[in-house]
């Protein structure tokens, strides 16, 4: 009997079984991430070549692995996604982020940072309100340099209740930048419906732009666009110099990448500030 149990167990010993106990496993090992404190918000410039101005930077979060090192966001959102951590680490995130203001803002330095929304994090009820709870937390920290990146997506799925949390954080003086523009659907529609006032174009086209005539011919048109709708652009992504100035060329000025600089630590950012050339 016992070797027959045996047997059955391992017909269900797949490789799909194993793969779905090495995700809850993984999920099990990140939701002591959170308490254990091993999340970190990196920062990312973003800068406007034209006048030389460095105008904000997004926040980006890492996981510091004690055994596997420092995790890029692609190796644990996808085994959160659809779960209560995923709203607890958006919280987090949001947190963080203004406990760096504040930082920042008693060290003179008076920038803007961009936080990304998860759409699940965004329609999930009461988003506006526990913003403003969070707000109040820190006083001292204007609503204004907090900004909020949220992909098409989050808009796609429920217009009306995304329009609702959007215009109540609107209130609140937050802002709204649509993240990895172009790649979502009827981003025309949505550009007219949604109170945004940054859009970013999405690096998958900045990328080939000097080499592939469609991607270029995307990045055109975006700018085309978001200048016919007067919205300010941000192009992500920028690698070279090349492309930071055939953007600046085509009427796009705002750019963030690894041309610029790497995301780094919130320590590192006040010493890349002082020694930026531009203003
Ligand atoms: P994203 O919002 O589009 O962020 C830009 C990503 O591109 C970042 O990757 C950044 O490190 C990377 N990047 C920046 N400049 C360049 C460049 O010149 N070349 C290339 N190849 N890549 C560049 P990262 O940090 O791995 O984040 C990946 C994605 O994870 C983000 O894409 C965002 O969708 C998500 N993410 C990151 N942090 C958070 C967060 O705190 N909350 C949520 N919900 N999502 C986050
Ligand atoms: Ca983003
Ligand atoms: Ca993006
Ligand atoms: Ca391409």
């Amino acid at each position: 009997a016992k070797q027959q149990g045996r047997a059955t167990y391992q017909v269900f010993d797949t490789g799909l079984d194993r793969e779905i106990q090495a995700r809850e496993a993984s999920r099990q090992r990140f939701a002591t991430a959170l308490p254990e404190g091993e999340l970190r918000l990196h920062y990312q410039p973003q800068v406007d070549i034209f006048g030389g101005e460095v105008i904000g930077a997004e926040a980006l979060v890492r996981w510091q692995h004690p055994e596997e090192g420092l995790l890029a966001p692609g190796r644990f959102l996808p085994i959160i996604e659809g779960t209560a951590l995923e709203i607890e680490l958006g919280e987090w995130v949001i947190e963080a982020a203004l406990r760096q203001l504040q930082a920042w803002c008693m060290q003179g330095i008076s920038l803007p940072v961009h936080v990304n929304i998860s759409p699940a994090h965004l329609l999930s009820g009461e988003f506006a309100e526990r913003l403003a709870g969070l707000l109040t937390c820190y006083p001292e920290v204007p609503a204004r340099l907090l900004k909020l990146e949220v992909v098409e997506s989050a808009a796609i799925h429920d217009i009306q209740t995304a329009l609702s949390v959007m215009r109540h954080c609107q209130a609140l003086e937050i802002d709204f930048a649509i993240d990895d523009f172009g790649t979502g659907y009827s981003s025309l529609t949505h550009l007219r419906q949604l109170p945004v006032d940054l859009i970013k174009i999405d690096q998958s086209f900045v990328r080939d732009m000097l080499t592939d005539p469609d991607d270029m011919a995307i990045v055109e048109s975006v700018i085309y666009m978001a200048n016919r709708f007067r919205r300010p652009m941000l192009a992500e992504g920028v690698e070279t110099l090349d492309h930071a100035r055939a953007l600046l060329a085509l009427g796009c000025a705002r750019v963030q990448g690894y041309g610029i600089a790497r995301p780094m630590p919130a320590e590192d950012f006040p010493a890349w500030l002082r020694d930026w050339p531009g203003r």
